[in-house]
């Protein structure tokens, strides 16, 4: 088990390390180490953010535009509740698309999808009409209707002209149309609202969906009575309506969250500095970025000696690191660091001595743990607005399914930040268990889609 930040030594011994580099090692520390009080204190702010009114977002089938894969599913919901055929098909998000213009993205995703239809269209009968899609658009928007969605602002490092401030559900249908694709956007939704759909439709103790990717996010239901923003529409007081809360947004005012001089940069650096202050912090976007900047900040300090006469090039570009380069840091059997040394070669033409590599594994494990306890006081602030313990959060995205030890850490962050007495039985459940999740970005936006249908159906909208 993972103990919070308590131990300043890691595994092994650090005695063979060279005095500057241990100094360094305890100044990263310093700097990334959050420990209970502070958890406690970034909770309690965020749970006062949280009464602040959420963006409230309505809800719907599946096309997936995350930040970094766009996937398209086809996806048939059997009688049996926890049962669903889904075909699908992941296309690669192109790096250029992101910073291009507005119509080559629309394009390239009508693409795809025409694509897939026409390839599906030969695998089963035909369908009727249009084929209803649920969009699921994970980005913060503005929704007055499901099938509406406004971006407020790109996040994850997308920068295209021309969509902030419009309803991209048109944008998209209209490149549909030029291509003859018989497609209906009848839903736009969030992967986090997905995420909540589809877990709780087959675990009822489900109340929080989560995203830990390349972003960072989550959504709960709410009574339609508790969001202010809503009163003047006269709606039941106790109809529920999931909110996206875009706590990737949590602290832009940098009122709590403890940030080192290297946030700083990745913020400056950023295509929309001031904005998302949480997740530069803790989504996967960042993360390799984050040990990147440490590195070169190292080597270019005249009294710290790391790669000292090695050409560090290819380290000076940014983000060429992602977060997966971390996780393999983080596997590495601490005894040897091989896999280490073997990727420091590969990727960056680096050799690494023995002290060196302790600093790597070092950084890597203090941005990881970071990472995942500031993840927690997210899911610990909703549990305590919402009085929801005992429960499930249903959690999707790489860092979360594939980053070493994040689950145990923000478990043992929860542990602290809600002072959960020790368990007698090492095998009981927490109060608060964060658990892997149903595919949200494509099966809940199918429910979605299928729920929608169904109400518009039966003529009471
Ligand atoms: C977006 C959210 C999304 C999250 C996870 C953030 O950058 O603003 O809408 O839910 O990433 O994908
Ligand atoms: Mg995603």
């Amino acid at each position: 088990m993972e103990c919070g930040q308590q131990s300043t030594e890691p595994r092994g011994s650090m005695a063979d390390i060279p005095k500057d580099l241990l100094a360094e090692i305890k100044n990263l520390e310093d700097a990334f180490t959050i420990d209970t009080a502070k958890l406690k204190a970034i909770t309690k702010h965020f749970v006062s953010e949280l009464e602040k009114d959420g963006h409230e977002t309505g809800t719907y089938l599946a096309l997936d535009m995350g930040g970094t894969n766009l996937r398209v599913c086809e996806i048939t919901l059997t009688q049996n509740k926890s049962e669903f055929d889904i075909v699908q098909s992941k296309y690669r998000m192109p790096e250029e698309l992101k910073t291009g213009d507005s119509e080559e993205l629309w394009e390239y995703i009508a693409d795809c999808l025409q694509q897939f239809v026409e390839a599906q269209e030969s695998e089963r009968p035909p369908v009727e009409g249009k084929i209803p899609l649920g969009f699921t658009f994970s980005y913060p928007a503005t929704q007055n209707y499901i099938d509406e969605g406004i971006l407020q602002r790109w996040t994850k490092g997308f920068d295209i002209d021309g969509v902030e401030g419009e309803n991209v559900v048109p944008m998209l249908e209209a490149a549909l149309a030029r291509r003859g694709v018989p497609i209906v956007v009848s839903a736009l939704i969030n992967d986090t609202t997905g995420t909540l759909i589809a877990s709780a439709y087959t675990d009822p103790k489900m109340k929080i969906g989560c995203i830990f990717g390349t972003g960072c996010n989550a959504a709960y239901m709410e009574h339609c009575g508790s969001i202010p923003k809503l009163a003047h529409m006269n709606l039941p007081a106790d109809m529920p309506m999931a909110i996206n809360c875009e706590w990737g947004a949590f602290d832009n005012e940098h009122k709590i969250l403890p940030r080192t001089k290297y946030d700083v940069i990745i913020d400056k650096e950023s295509p929309r500095p001031g904005q998302q202050a949480f997740e530069k912090c803790i989504a996967g976007l960042y993360l390799g970025e984050i040990f990147r900047l440490i590195l070169v900040d190292l080597h270019d300090n005249k009294d710290v000696h790391i790669f000292e006469g090695q050409d560090i090039k290819n380290l000076r570009k940014p983000y060429t690191l992602d977060s997966s380069f971390l996780s393999a840091i983080e596997d590495d059997p601490f005894e040897n660091l091989q896999e280490t040394s073997d990727l420091f070669k590969e990727k960056l033409h680096l050799s690494c001595n023995r002290p060196e590599l302790e600093l790597i594994r070092r950084a890597a494990e203090l941005i990881g743990t970071r990472a995942a306890r500031l993840s927690a006081c997210g899911v610990a602030a909703i549990c305590t607005k919402k009085n929801l313990q005992p429960c499930h959060v249903g959690a999707d995205g790489s860092v979360f399914n594939k980053y070493p030890h994040f689950k145990a850490r923000g478990a043992q962050a929860l542990r602290e930040i809600l002072d959960w007495p020790a368990k007698s039985n090492p095998r009981e459940e927490d109060p608060v268990e964060i658990l892997a999740a149903e595919d949200g970005s494509g099966v809940g936006a199918a429910l979605i889609a299928a729920l929608t249908l169904k109400r518009f159906a039966k003529g009471n909208v």
